[in-house]
């Protein structure tokens, strides 16, 4: 990857449930569980997690805006779905279970407690009653600074463990309902990711049909011409290889494969950034780009003011990358619709595009 991903971050984004824009956070999850990967995480964003942002990776979900646990608390399949994206990226960077500690994962609470430091070193930077925006917290951070720590204790003012106490400027996940004990949450949702990343050896969905009498190949047409067989999953929808459509309306495609992502190359379609990602354990997830920025060569360029945002997810079985042909052919506006006869996907050249 090109940036050497260290740590995840995870955080709340104090706002409403559909709340999703770029250059905040890598990824936001949505109340509803939609996993909107705004971010490609090979790209370093700039602000997540104050006086820690290179090297890793900031994961959120969008609630506890307005009056918080009483407007916008977390919903279940938020957490859960966030937990599913953090396996999935902790897969592809190949940490094991039992790798899924506070040093790797965090929430931001506790990393404004600075919870990676020595107890000792971190008592000497808490307890302090003044905000970050105060001429006196400026001696906090240089003091932290001196002690060799990114920031001083900017945490939540209380832990069940006995933690010192910051001045509580950011909470994010310390608990993950108000019932819990306080500070809990980063524990709780630690749990969670391991559990799911030891379970990333048997897929969740599975591309073969258990039954012989009820195939799920599906063939995909492009007018009257067969351009791929997709599977229907257990999930009941279809994947195609997406190299067969991108061929099949001339899209270059480029394979970067060091970084692990896809890029097409054309100006004749327009993304419209929609698609969400798939959380399926058990499969390796690809960015999918278009027109990231790459040199003649193939070179790729990149700025972390600007980072390129994927427009959609694949993921690989058989070293193969396969999407959702909805979510493709509704990304690019191609119509498309579904012949439940002969159970085939029936693409078509719109005519704007022929
Ligand atoms: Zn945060």
């Amino acid at each position: 990857m090109a940036q050497n991903i260290k740590k995840i971050y995870l955080h709340w984004t104090g706002t409403s449930y559909d709340w999703a824009e770029p250059g905040h956070y890598h990824t936001v999850i949505l109340g509803n569980g939609s996993v909107k990967r705004l971010t490609g995480y090979d790209q370093p964003l700039k602000a997540h997690t104050a006086g820690r942002n290179e090297e890793s990776v900031a994961i959120a979900i969008a609630c506890m805006g307005e009056r918080g646990w009483d407007d916008y608390p977390p919903t279940a399949i938020q957490i859960e779905n966030m937990c599913k994206e953090v396996a999935l990226l902790a897969f592809q960077l190949g940490w094991k279970p039992d790798e899924i500690n506070i040093y790797r994962v965090m929430t931001h609470a506790e990393a404004a407690a600075n919870r990676d430091f020595p107890l000792e070193k971190v008592k000497q930077v808490s307890e302090w009653s003044y905000p970050t925006s105060t001429p006196q917290a400026e001696r906090y951070v240089a003091k932290a600074r001196a002690l060799g720590m990114p920031h001083e204790n900017y945490g939540p003012d209380f832990w069940f463990d006995g933690w010192p106490a910051g001045f509580f400027e950011r909470w994010d996940l310390w608990q993950l309902k108000p019932s819990e004990r306080r500070g809990e949450g980063g524990f709780i949702l630690r749990d969670k990711i391991k559990k799911y990343l030891s379970q990333m050896d048997v897929p969740e969905i599975s591309i073969k049909s258990n039954s012989p009498a009820q195939p799920n190949e599906c063939k995909v047409y492009l007018d009257s011409q067969v351009i791929a067989t997709g599977y229907i999953l257990s999930d009941n929808r279809c994947y195609v290889q997406l190299s067969k459509l991108t061929a099949a309306f001339g899209i270059p495609l480029s394979v970067n494969s060091e970084l692990g992502y896809i890029n097409l190359l054309t100006d004749k379609f327009q993304p419209k950034y929609l698609a969400d990602s798939p959380v399926i354990l058990g499969y390796r997830v690809v960015d999918i780009y278009m027109n990231r920025p790459q040199d003649a060569r193939g070179e790729i360029i990149s700025d972390s003011t600007h980072p390129a945002r994927p427009f959609m997810q694949g993921i690989i079985f058989n070293k193969v990358t396969y999407v959702l042909v909805a979510d493709f052919c509704k990304e690019l506006d191609i119509p498309f619709k579904f012949q439940s006869s002969d159970r085939s996907v029936r693409l078509s050249l719109s005519s704007n595009k022929k």
